[in-house]
């Protein structure tokens, strides 16, 4: 598909090119044209002159009159491999630049089209797992109420998880279109944190985890919803990924102009391979402990990165295997 498109740019390229010579050698043979044309006029005078007088003047300077038509034919032809040579010029740079200019639509054509192979993966496992368990218990006779009504919780958890998914998809595709405008004002971080903290708290409760959040009342501006929604995202995270019993602890300071908050926790920590692309779609750290131990599609962290673009703030991660993990993000603060 890119070797036609290039192909076909290179085609561009190279009839613009000859397109644009073919133009400057007509101008340049009718100027040439015209000036042989003077000299030839100019020499036929001088003979005339000569023959008038009788008196032998110096020739002046110009072709010969004979020669107007050779000297044309010359002019002609140096024009043809003019233009020859900035064909096979043309066709050659063009080549190449076609190449240097389709490569970042290459990577983004490349980069939708896995994103769009992980969505449908993504989608297909709990589909398959939906549609094997109703064939078998179709087939089953002696298939009971309670039996039955199980089968319709796992297959409700698995249309849960399928919507989840289906909503991150489509908020994600929002941010890329530039379609979500974020409602801006100033708004109290310490606010937004303790209202992240209170939607994920009865998680932090089945893991028996103490979740503390330590923030001065300093202001920001920003989209309230979606800065509760980054919140939730990071302590979703940090709870999902510590061990029973664990600590999380989220604490902001004031520096130069700008609010830097922490959510530290002290779980299983990323590992050095992982940490360069955790924030990609998709991405789930040590394809090992996936899905079956924690929860999750690997969009948490991409949803994240953009609500961060969209409040021009910055995110640094830390993180020591099995010691735990802190997040950084620093906002401008607000007076
Ligand atoms: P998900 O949690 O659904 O896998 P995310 O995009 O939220 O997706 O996170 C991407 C990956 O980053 C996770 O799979 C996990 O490996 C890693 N990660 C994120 N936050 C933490 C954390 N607090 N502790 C350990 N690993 C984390």
């Amino acid at each position: 598909m890119f070797q036609s498109a290039r192909l076909k740019l290179t085609l561009w390229y190279v009839l613009i090119s000859v397109l644009i010579s073919a133009i400057f050698s007509v101008i340049l043979f009718f100027v040439s044209h015209r000036e042989l044309e003077r000299s030839y006029r100019r020499i036929a005078v001088f003979q005339s002159v000569e023959s008038q007088f009788g008196i032998n003047l110096p020739p002046p300077p110009g072709p010969n009159p004979e020669n107007l038509e050779i000297a044309e034919n010359r002019v002609i032809k140096n024009l043809a491999y003019a233009n020859l040579f900035v064909l096979i010029l043309s066709a050659m740079t063009g080549y190449i630049f076609a190449g240097e200019a389709l490569k970042p639509i290459k990577k983004m054509v490349d980069e939708q089209n896995q994103f769009i192979a992980d969505a449908s993966h993504e989608l297909r496992t709990p589909l398959t797992s939906m549609k094997t368990a109703i064939e078998v218990n179709l087939r089953d006779k002696n298939l009971d109420t309670k039996s039955a009504k199980e089968i319709l919780e796992n297959n409700l958890s698995d249309i849960d998880s399928m919507k989840r998914l289906s909503d991150n998809l489509l908020l994600l595709t929002q941010f890329e279109k530039n379609v979500v405008k974020p409602l801006m004002q100033k708004v109290s971080l310490k606010e937004i944190i303790e209202e992240a903290a209170k939607k994920v708290q009865y998680l932090a409760n089945e893991k028996n985890i103490s979740l503390k959040t330590a923030v001065p009342k300093n202001y920001i501006v920003g989209d309230k919803e979606k800065l509760i929604q980054l919140f939730v995202i990071f302590l979703d995270n940090a709870i999902k990924y510590s061990f029973k019993g664990g600590k999380i602890y989220v604490n902001s300071e004031k520096k130069d102009g700008t609010l830097a908050v922490e959510i530290k926790d002290n779980g299983i920590g990323i590992s050095q391979k992982d940490l360069p692309y955790i924030f990609n779609s998709f991405y789930r750290g040590d394809k090992s402990r996936s899905k079956e131990l924690v929860d999750g599609f690997g969009l948490g962290l991409s949803i994240a990165k953009k609500i961060i673009h969209l409040h021009h703030a910055k995110v640094s991660v830390k993180s020591i295997p099995k010691k735990g993990t802190t997040f950084t993000l620093v906002f401008n603060a607000e007076k």
